[in-house]
Formats: structure tokens, C-alpha cells, sequence
């Protein structure tokens, strides 16, 4: 450290110093490289530079609204989802990691569907950040894809908007619409894959975390007394916007497997079926319009 920065702290010091204050040596490396703007091994090897007034005080602000309890990852405004670094904020949920298991099954629908017919249309329903969207498009072969991202809530679309921004060519095949499930979609398309991440929480469930409630919004949470609301207006409309053969995905709560199946098999759909996320619970609902009518 040259002698006129003898005042100054390093960014290494810095991070020692956060993680004393937050007893978190991840959570600090991640507000520490949000504060210096330097990220991953740019930071690693930044460790023995001088930090700026302006670093400090970025942290300083973020530590300010960390202990108020904000989420980190609404502090950090940003969180990484499968290969995606998304810009979040308290318009959005924040990216959970059952939801990139849920955009995986997309991504393989989707991927099939392209080996079949060289090319896919797929919809990402009330799409929030564009977490699995943006993944569709990112993972999927480049410019075999056209990807709707729809959202009811303007708010949200915007920052899907600034996420569709961060991946340049690889957004090429993104549309976004502002409009509920189905409303947003264009008459004329049909759809190979459908995916959606809807509100499945019953209202009022204290199976949520205290901290969620609190932070997140509750209309991409809540969705009526049994928080099927939304997954009942998806299952009945979905089969008339896939293609025959087309898919649909949907995230759903850990006690919503039979129900969610039954609901799928009223409106038509085959092939149903729910899949465990990593932690062992059911989390993904799937199942097809069938390949004839
Ligand atoms: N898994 C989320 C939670 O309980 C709910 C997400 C959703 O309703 N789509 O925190």
C-alpha cells in the first residue's frame, strides 16, 4: 500500500472486517464485491488493493438496510440463478434455487422440441425477474428459440426487462407482454413449452418464512385459501395454447402433487406428472396436450 493510501483499508480488510460485523464470510465476500464492483476472481486478486471512500460507503448502506433484516439478496440487487446473474428487487421474488430445477425441465422440453421441429415458441407465465425465461434463452441453441415473457404486474416486467438487457445476442428470441397468464400471450401463437412459477401459497400460511412475508411480494406469493387460485386458471386454459405434443411446467407447493395432477387430467393433459425438487419435496407439475386433438 503506497504510503499516501496508508489510510485507506484494503478490499481483503474490508471483507475481514464485514464478515466480524455479520458472521457470514460468504455473505460479506458477496456485499463486499457488490461494493468494490469487482467480482469472482477480479476480486480475489484484488485483495491487497486499496478500497475507496465510495466502496465504504456503498457497503455501509447495504450493511444499514441488512440489519434492518432486507433480504441479502435485495441488498445486493442481484442473485445468481443457474448460469444468470439477475438484477432483483423488492418488485420480484427472489430467484430460489427449486425454481432453476423447475427452468431445467424447461430447458430439456424445450431442447426436444427443437430437436423435433428445429425450432420452439415457449412461454415463461408471470415470469417475475425472467429467472426462468431468461434461462430458456440462454441455454436454448441460439435463435431456435422465441420466448414470450409475460407478467400482470408492470412493475415486474421492468425488471425482467433489465434482465433480458444483461444477455445480449442470447436475448435476440425474447418478447415481453404485460397482461395475466394466458391474457398476455398473442392469439395467433401456439406453444411447445409453457412454464410458470405462479402465487401457490394458501393465504395466510404460516408455512412461510416470517422474513418472506415481510419482504416479498405477496401477489407472486398468495393465491386463495387452498393457493391453487392460479394454478386453477393455468390448468384450464393451458392445453388450448400448446401446440399438440406442447408441454406445460408448473412450479407447485409440497402438498400440491395430487391435487395439481387431478386438476391437469380434468382439463386433458397426459403424460401427467410431479417431480421431486432436491430436497426431496414435490415441486414440479408436468404433463402434455396430447399428440392428436
Ligand atoms: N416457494 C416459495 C415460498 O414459499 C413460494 C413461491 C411461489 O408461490 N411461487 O417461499
Amino acid at each position: 500500500m503506497p504510503d499516501d493510501q496508508a489510510g485507506a483499508v484494503s478490499v481483503g480488510e474490508l471483507w475481514r472486517r464485514t464478515t466480524n460485523d455479520i458472521g457470514d464470510r460468504a455473505a460479506a465476500r458477496w456485499l463486499c464485491e457488490v461494493a468494490t464492483g469487482l467480482s469472482g476472481s477480479e476480486f480475489a486478486t484484488a485483495l491487497d488493493e486499496p478500497v475507496t471512500e465510495a466502496m465504504v460507503a456503498h457497503l455501509d448502506a447495504m450493511l444499514a438496510r441488512r440489519s434492518t433484516g432486507e433480504p441479502l439478496q435485495y441488498v445486493l440487487g442481484q442473485w445468481s440463478f443457474r448460469h444468470l446473474d439477475l438484477a432483483i428487487d423488492r418488485r420480484v421474488l427472489i430467484p430460489r434455487p427449486e425454481t432453476e430445477e423447475v427452468a431445467g425441465v424447461a430447458i430439456e422440453l424445450t431442447a426436444a422440441a427443437v430437436e423435433q421441429r428445429g425450432s420452439a415458441v415457449v412461454a415463461d407465465l408471470g415470469t417475475g425477474s425472467g429467472a426462468i425465461g431468461l434461462s430458456v434463452a440462454y441455454e436454448s441453441p441460439l435463435g431456435a428459440v422465441e420466448i414470450w415473457l409475460t407478467d400482470r404486474d408492470p412493475d415486474a416486467l421492468d425488471v425482467a426487462r433489465a434482465n433480458l438487457a444483461g444477455l445480449g445476442q442470447r436475448g435476440a428470441g425474447v418478447r415481453l407482454a404485460l397482461g395475466s397468464w394466458f391474457d398476455a400471450l398473442p392469439d395467433h401463437e401456439v406453444f411447445d413449452v409453457i412454464v410458470a412459477n405462479p402465487p401457490y401459497v394458501a393465504d395466510g400460511s404460516a408455512e412461510v418464512e416470517p422474513d418472506v412475508v415481510a419482504w416479498e411480494p405477496a401477489g407472486a406469493l398468495f393465491a386463495g385459501p387452498d393457493g391453487l387460485d392460479h394454478v386453477r386458471t393455468l390448468a384450464a386454459g393451458v392445453l388450448d395454447r400448446l401446440r399438440p405434443g406442447g408441454w406445460v411446467v408448473i412450479e407447485i407447493g409440497a402438498r400440491q402433487g395430487p391435487a395439481v395432477t387431478e386438476l391437469l387430467e380434468h382439463h386433458g393433459a397426459v403424460d401427467v406428472a410431479i417431480r421431486r425438487d432436491a430436497a426431496g419435496l414435490d415441486r414440479i407439475a408436468l404433463g402434455r396436450r396430447p399428440d392428436i386433438g
